[in-house]
């Protein structure tokens, strides 16, 4: 099966290789052979796929294969912090790709090298925006298609569990907040996306990552929503408790949503919106928000409540109904 670039097609890419090749000598990591992590990189050539060339796949880039690679010798990382998308490729080394071009489409992509390390060929794409890639295998091409996340799901979502890695967050009665806001986010992570949001965790628990890390990648996504997890804290520890929440202009409404919701499935007291004393993240973010505080982990039986999984299990779950049902209805007028 052979597909002849269409004229369409090659002028396309034209312009596009040339802008492309002025993108790498404006590029300040333009110097060859750099130093990385995974040894020296090299820029692969790219060239106009030739009229009988190897099928080329419309809209896709094309990185060679010597015939008989295996698949699973193939292994694709996003790297959303970086922007950037990995291709490992193992049993290659880069003579092969000094001596293959690369072709195809390369829009959404700003960059291309290659560098191989320890018998694995890495191709290290950079990409223009946060990016999801498909990608498709054959016995001597690996395709790959770069799309922006907002391109291809309807809204992006960032979660952030407030405190990560070396920061606890409040500590009381042995309870840690670390564990509560990122044992919810990570539930709340895989909720959203299986509602078919686009969902970026901002940092594991153990990762030592700062608020303004954190928010950069918020960002740099655009995200639609950010939710921002904490637990509240009050020297008052036997009567204040309940959950609360702060947010950005124009989010009350889901705020207000979302405190119900999670005091009707925990069997707390709904404090709803308060005044945000601890911005923490968003205090670097520039997109839509709100921070939760999930309870009170200064009064002993809430901190006990919301060390439990089921609590957790609960809050993430009331958390995806409110954020499912807001997003609906905004859709449905
Ligand atoms: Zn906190």
């Amino acid at each position: 099966m052979k597909k002849r670039f269409s004229l369409i097609d090659t002028a396309l890419f034209l312009v596009m290789s040339l802008s492309f090749v002025s993108a790498l000598t404006r590029s300040p990591q333009a110097a060859p052979g750099r130093h990385a992590a995974r040894g020296v990189f090299n820029r692969p050539e790219i060239v106009e796929a030739e009229e009988e060339a190897e099928v080329v796949k419309s809209g896709f880039f094309r990185i060679p294969l010597p015939e008989g690679t295996e698949e699973s010798s193939v292994k694709v990382t996003e790297d959303l912090f970086n922007k950037k998308i990995l291709i490992e490729i193992s049993g290659v080394d880069d003579a092969f790709f000094k001596n293959n071009a690369f072709s195809g489409d390369i829009s959404g992509i700003a960059d291309v090298k290659y560098g191989y390390y320890g018998g694995v060929s890495t191709v290290e794409l950079d990409t223009e925006t946060v990016s999801v890639y498909e990608s498709e295998f054959t016995e001597n091409s690996f395709y790959l298609r770069v799309s922006n996340i907002h391109d291809v799901y309807e809204k992006v979502i960032a979660v952030d569990a407030g405190h990560c890695g070396d920061d606890t967050g409040s500590v009381v009665y042995g309870v840690e907040e670390r564990n509560i806001t990122s044992g919810v986010a990570g539930l709340l992570k895989d909720k959203l996306s299986s509602e078919n949001y686009y969902v970026i965790l901002t940092a594991s628990a153990e990762e030592n990552r700062s608020e303004e890390e954190r928010a950069e990648i918020v960002n740099l996504c655009k995200a639609d929503l950010l939710i921002t997890l904490h637990t509240g804290a009050d020297p008052d520890t036997r009567v204040t408790n309940g959950v609360e929440a702060g947010c950005s202009n124009g989010l009350r409404d889901l705020c207000k949503h979302v405190t119900r919701r999670i005091s009707k499935a925990c069997s707390e007291k709904d404090l709803g919106i308060k005044d945000i004393r601890y911005p923490g993240v968003t205090k670097y973010t520039r997109v839509p928000f709100i921070l939760l505080k999930l309870g009170y982990i200064t009064n002993r039986k809430e901190a006990e409540n919301m060390n439990s999984p089921d609590y957790r299990e609960r809050a993430a779950e009331a958390i995806k109904e409110a954020v499912t049902e807001w997003f609906d209805a905004e859709k449905n007028g």
